[in-house]
């Protein structure tokens, strides 16, 4: 996503007529690529800023490996697939949580 813009420039062809195409030393890039890609990158801060969010005020989800009470009604005393207490903070589902997040941005 973060790739080069697209440059473009003009080719003439003959004295009085040309066409706008696409150059590696192009000097412009059309108003609509250059817009989308400010739109796809501002989409990416967003999400990327609801990660950190999330991390920051510890509301990462934490599926639960193993249920406190029997019947599996929630208890801060449930543990996620790292053993640790859910009123614990974990490393684990933090890094996981983490590497969810960038793998959705390669995917
Ligand atoms: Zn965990």
């Amino acid at each position: 996503m973060t790739g080069e813009l697209e440059r473009w420039g003009f080719k003439w062809h003959g004295h009085d007529h040309g066409t706008h195409e696409r150059m590696a030393d192009g000097y412009w890039t059309p108003w609509h690529i250059a817009n989308d890609l400010i739109d796809r990158q501002a989409a990416e801060i967003a999400r990327l800023r609801g990660v950190l969010e999330a991390i920051e005020a510890g509301t990462i989800p934490r599926p639960v490996e193993t249920p406190w009470f029997p019947d599996g009604r929630p208890s801060k005393h449930d543990r996620c697939q790292h053993d640790v207490w859910m009123y614990q903070a974990c490393e684990g589902c933090t890094d996981a949580f983490i590497r969810q997040a960038l793998g959705d941005h390669n995917g």
